[in-house]
C-alpha cells in the first residue's frame, strides 16, 4: 500500500510543499508528486504583505518557525542567510519615454513609489524560487511526506467509491497512486484542467498580455541611475532598488527584483493587441500571441531604445534559466477550481492572470489556507461541501476582480496619471484586507473582493478610468473614502506613499 495515500497533491511549487508540510504535520499520509526534480527555475518572485501575512498565520498556527521565518527580510537573513532572496520594501513605478533619458519636472509627475514596509527588518522579500522551492520541499520530506519526483501525472480516475487513482509517467515506466484527496498546485501547467477536461473560462478574462523574462547578473543600480541623472531621491519611502521595480514603456512595462545573490529577474510583459487609449504615436501593435522560442539570451531588444534603461542593463549577462530567456505566448488562463467531490485546484493552477501587483504568492497562499480548511476542519459531509463552494465564490469573485483592476491599469498605462490611480484602486484593496488580516479576521476574499460596496466601486471608478472621465480623480478619491486609510489618492504627497505599511 505504499501508493495510498490520504492526500495526493500534483505539483511541489512553494505552494505545493507547504500544503504537503502542514498536511503531514497534522498526520496524515501525503503524495508529493512533480515531473521536476528540485532546483528547478521558476517564475513569481515577489511576495506581498498580504502574502507575507497569510504566510506567518500557516507558520504559527501550525507550529512551522522555519516558515514563519521567510515572512520577512529581517528573520529571512537571521534564519536563513544562506537562502537567496531580495529586500523588497515597496512598490516603484517610473514612466519612461523612447528615446529620452528619464526625466520629471516635478516629482512624481513620472513615478510612483508606494511603501509596504515600515522597515527593512519587516520587508517582504523576492524569493528565488529555484532555492526557496527546493528548501520547502526538502522540509516537506523532513515532515514524512513522500516524494514521487519525476512523475508527470497524465490521467485520474474516480472509483464508483470515490477514491482518485492518479496515473504518472517516469523514467522506468508507470505508476498510479491513490487517494482520498487531489490537490492540484500544478501552477500554469494546470495539468487537471486538461486531463479533467474542464472547460476554459479564459475568454471571460480581459487581460491580454505575454511576457519574456529570464535572470542577469551586472545590472546596475536604479538609484544610481536616478542620482546620476539629477532626480531627487530624497523624498522616496524607500530605496528604489528595494522595490519591484516597474519600468512603464510605450509597449508595456519591465520587472526588475534584485536578490542578494548579484542576480537580478527582468521581465517584459506587454499587452497583446492594439491598446486604443494609448498615444497615437506609440507603436504597440503585439498582435502575435504564440509563443515564441528562445532565440537569444539578451535583455528584451526594447531596452535599447530607452536610454536610461539601456545604461542601467549596460553589463547584464544571461545566467538562467538554463533553456534560455523565457517567452510566453498569451498568459491568462481561467479555470473552475473545482473539479469533483475532493478534488480541488489551487488558486494558480486554476488561474494565470498577470504578474502586474504580485498577485499569485498570497493567491496560492491563501488557496492553500481554505484547501487546509476544508481537508482538516469542515470534516463533516454538509459542512465540507459549503466549504468547496466558498472556496469556488471566493475565487471566482476575486479573480473577477483582479482582471477588471489588472486590465484597466494597463489600458490607462500611456497616461501616467490614470495609470496610479488605477493602481491606488488595487492598493486600497491589498490594504483593507491586509488590515482585516492585522485586526484577528481571516477574510473569505482577498483584497477586500468580498465587499460588495467596494468592488462596485471599483468596477465604476475602471469605467471612468477607461472612459476618459474628466472628473475621475475627485470622483476616485472621494469613492475611495470608507476604505482609504492609507491617503492614498493624496496630490500633496507627490506619489511618495510612505504610510501605507500595515505591519
Ligand atoms: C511571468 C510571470 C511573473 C509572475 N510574477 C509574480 C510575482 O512577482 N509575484 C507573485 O506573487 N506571483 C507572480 N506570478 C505568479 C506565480 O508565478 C505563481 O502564482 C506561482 O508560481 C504559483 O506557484 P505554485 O506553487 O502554485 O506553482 P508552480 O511554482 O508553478 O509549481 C508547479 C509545479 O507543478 C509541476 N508540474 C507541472 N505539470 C506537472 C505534471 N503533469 N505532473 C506533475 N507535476 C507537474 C511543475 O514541475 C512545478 O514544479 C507570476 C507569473 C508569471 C507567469
Amino acid at each position: 500500500m505504499k501508493n495510498k495515500v490520504d492526500v495526493a497533491i500534483i505539483g511541489s511549487g512553494f505552494a505545493g510543499s507547504i500544503l504537503a508540510m502542514i498536511l503531514a504535520k497534522s498526520g496524515l499520509r501525503i503524495a508529493l508528486i512533480d515531473s521536476m526534480p528540485h532546483p528547478r527555475f521558476a517564475i513569481g518572485e515577489s511576495s506581498t504583505p498580504l502574502a507575507d501575512m497569510i504566510l506567518r498565520r500557516l507558520a504559527r498556527l501550525h507550529q512551522l518557525p522555519s516558515l514563519e521565518a521567510l515572512s520577512t527580510w529581517g528573520t529571512w537573513q537571521k534564519n536563513h542567510p544562506r537562502l537567496t532572496c531580495g529586500r523588497k520594501r515597496g512598490f516603484s513605478y517610473y514612466r519612461h519615454q523612447r528615446g529620452h533619458v528619464f526625466s520629471e519636472h516635478q516629482l512624481g509627475e513620472q513615478s510612483l513609489l508606494v511603501a509596504a514596509s515600515a522597515n527593512d527588518d519587516v520587508a517582504d522579500t523576492h524569493w528565488y524560487r529555484q532555492e526557496v522551492d527546493s528548501f520547502l520541499f526538502q522540509e516537506s520530506l523532513n515532515l514524512g511526506v513522500l516524494e514521487f519526483i519525476g512523475h508527470r501525472i497524465v490521467a485520474v480516475d474516480r472509483s464508483a467509491e470515490g477514491s482518485y487513482t492518479l496515473h504518472s509517467i517516469h523514467a522506468s515506466g508507470e505508476s498510479t497512486i491513490r487517494s482520498d484527496w487531489v490537490i492540484d498546485a500544478s501552477g500554469a501547467a494546470g495539468v487537471s484542467a486538461k486531463i479533467m477536461n474542464q472547460p476554459d473560462l479564459t475568454h471571460k478574462l480581459q487581460t491580454k498580455t505575454r511576457s519574456t523574462y529570464a535572470h542577469y547578473k551586472g545590472i546596475g543600480s536604479w538609484t544610481q541611475q536616478l542620482c546620476k541623472l539629477g532626480q531627487d531621491i530624497q523624498q522616496n519611502p524607500f530605496d528604489a532598488d528595494d522595490a519591484a521595480q516597474h519600468h512603464l514603456t510605450e509597449t508595456g512595462w519591465l520587472w526588475m527584483l534584485r536578490f542578494n545573490n548579484g542576480i537580478t529577474s527582468v521581465g517584459l510583459t506587454e499587452w497583446i493587441g492594439e491598446m486604443p487609449t494609448w498615444p497615437e504615436n506609440s507603436s504597440h501593435h503585439l498582435n502575435q500571441c504564440a509563443p515564441r522560442t528562445n532565440e537569444s539570451q539578451s535583455l528584451p531588444r526594447l531596452v535599447e531604445d530607452y536610454p536610461s534603461l539601456a545604461e542601467m542593463t549596460a553589463t547584464a549577462s544571461f545566467v538562467g534559466p538554463p533553456n534560455g530567456v523565457q517567452s510566453t505566448g498569451r498568459l491568462q488562463r481561467f479555470f473552475n477550481p473545482l473539479l469533483s467531490p475532493r478534488y480541488l485546484m489551487l488558486p494558480t493552477a486554476a488561474l494565470t492572470l498577470d504578474p502586474l501587483h504580485s498577485t499569485g504568492i498570497a493567491h496560492a497562499l491563501a488557496g492553500v489556507e481554505r484547501i487546509l480548511d476544508i481537508i482538516l476542519v469542515r470534516s463533516q459531509g454538509k459542512e465540507q461541501m459549503l466549504a468547496m463552494q466558498q472556496y469556488e465564490t471566493s475565487f471566482l469573485q476575486e479573480s473577477r476582480i483582479l482582471d477588471e483592476l489588472v486590465n484597466t491599469a494597463y489600458l490607462t498605462m500611456g497616461d501616467f496619471e490614470r495609470f496610479t490611480a488605477a493602481c491606488m484602486l488595487y492598493f486600497a484593496g491589498a490594504i483593507a484586507c491586509e488590515e482585516r488580516y492585522q485586526q484577528g479576521e481571516v477574510p473569505s476574499h482577498l483584497w477586500n473582493t468580498d465587499d460588495p460596496a467596494f468592488t462596485n466601486f471599483v468596477t465604476r471608478a475602471c469605467a471612468a478610468l477607461r472612459d476618459h472621465q474628466e472628473d475621475y480623480q475627485d470622483m476616485i478619491s472621494d469613492g475611495l473614502l470608507p476604505w482609504n486609510t492609507a491617503g492614498l489618492m493624496d496630490p500633496g504627497v507627490q506619489n511618495r506613499y510612505a504610510y501605507t505599511a500595515t505591519k
